[in-house]
């Protein structure tokens, strides 16, 4: 039959189209049809080894025996959202698993990592106002930090390419660098600070762990001084540093934990770990949301949490996180385009002396995902179950590339 205008899905795809037109364009993403374990693969048939997982959502990689059993226990009750006018069991059963695993406390279930930001925020000023009054309302947050895109945590995101269209945002919000003691010592004034948020290793910021060393000063100031710490591990925390929750390496606790990214196991999921003192402080009708912690979410993370919790899980990826550490550490003295590497288990940045994108378009054209981290930063957080044979598989692949 002759090509039509409109051509068939047989006739258009991504390879037919490399082969007709001059490659001026960025050549658009292939489109993925299935997953398993560490690999998807394109409608073409060719298999890519994920080194993103979906940027650090897919824990337990594609295909999870784990989270099909978790979504169909609660498919076969017929119950998958009934709102939180009453109570259903899986979120009850994974907010006690939260608490048992993280710090004694109470948990606010929502529906994305900026939702748990947001919550944060108003669990803050309002824990303030009832310990202080309206005075005590300032946010601060960390240079190179990422907390969401809604308006709240947009203010708490100093980056201007987020913030500049915007404007204007959430007044109380404050920016310092949290690894200069002295600036914490100044700002954190405890008649009008209610809370510092910060990631133990910002992630979108380049894959920066800050200081165990900052992380308990900041801690001391804030006990001392009656501020809340707010932990974000939406990205670092729920077993990608090869501990359960980044902040347990520091021996830093916070007073909110927010979590999100790996825990609704690919399904849209945030959670807020309160202390007791801030918990208390929050009232019916303060804050709320119709999905979050419906039953389907809420099984499918308890499924997620206690694999990643599971002692030998973790201890896997800290042995996994050894052997890209060595890797990594080799390619700064073999390439010198590659300036420096950070991160801790499976959580990686590579930082180049140019942009990523091209070496990102390559990695792509050589079966390999992996995504940038900022313009400079090649971020690697691959499936916390992904193989030693696979990860070498897609180091070796960049590898060929950078040399
Ligand atoms: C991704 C991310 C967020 C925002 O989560 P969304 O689900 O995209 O809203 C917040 N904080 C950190 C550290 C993140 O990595």
């Amino acid at each position: 039959m002759a090509d039509t205008v409109t051509g068939t899905a047989a006739q258009t795809s991504p390879a037919r189209a490399r082969d007709a037109l001059v490659g001026v364009y960025a050549p658009p993403p292939p489109l993925f049809v299935r997953g398993e374990g560490s690999w998807v693969w394109d409608e073409e048939g060719k298999r890519y080894l994920d080194l993103v997982a979906g940027i650090a959502v897919n824990a337990l990689g594609y295909a999870s025996p784990t989270i099909r059993r978790a979504v169909d226990e609660v498919l076969d009750t017929g119950i998958v959202h009934l709102s939180n006018l009453y109570r259903t069991a899986p979120a009850e059963a994974l907010a006690r698993q939260l608490v048992e695993l993280a710090f004694p406390g109470k948990v606010f279930f929502c529906n994305s990592g900026a939702e748990a930001g947001e919550a944060a925020i108003k669990f803050s000023r309002r824990w303030a106002r009832a310990v202080a009054g309206p005075e005590k309302h300032v946010i601060v947050s960390a240079e190179g930090g990422f907390h969401g895109r809604l308006f709240g945590t947009l203010a708490l995101t100093p980056r201007e390419k987020y913030q500049a269209p915007f404007r204007p945002l959430m007044p109380g919000a404050v920016t310092i660098d949290v690894e200069d003691a002295a600036a914490v010592d100044s700002t954190l004034d405890p008649d009008r600070v209610a809370a510092v948020m910060v990631e133990p290793i910002q992630g979108e910021g380049g894959i920066r762990p800050i200081s165990d060393g900052a992380l308990r000063h900041l801690r001391e100031v804030c006990t001392e001084r009656g501020i809340l710490l707010v932990f974000d591990e939406i990205q670092c925390g729920l077993g990608r540093t090869g501990s359960l929750f980044a902040h347990q390496d520091a021996g830093v606790t916070p007073d909110l934990l927010l979590l999100a990214k790996p825990l609704g196991g690919g399904l849209p999921m945030g959670a807020v770990v309160a202390a007791p003192h801030v918990a208390e402080t929050l009232r019916p009708g303060d804050h709320g949301t119709t999905f979050g912690g419906g039953p389907l979410v809420a099984n499918v993370a308890r499924a997620v949490l206690c694999t990643v919790s599971d002692p030998l899980f973790l201890e896997a990826v800290r042995t996994k996180g050894a052997l890209v550490r060595e890797r990594l550490a080799s390619w700064v003295e073999r390439f010198p385009g590659v300036v420096e590497v950070r991160g801790r288990g499976l959580m990686w940045g590579v930082v180049m002396a140019d942009p990523v994108a091209p070496l990102v378009q390559r990695a792509l054209e050589a079966g390999v995902l992996a995504c940038g981290a900022g313009s400079h930063v090649l971020r690697l957080v691959p499936p916390l179950t992904i193989l030693e044979d696979d990860l070498a598989e897609g180091l070796d692949r960049i590898e060929g590339l950078l040399s």
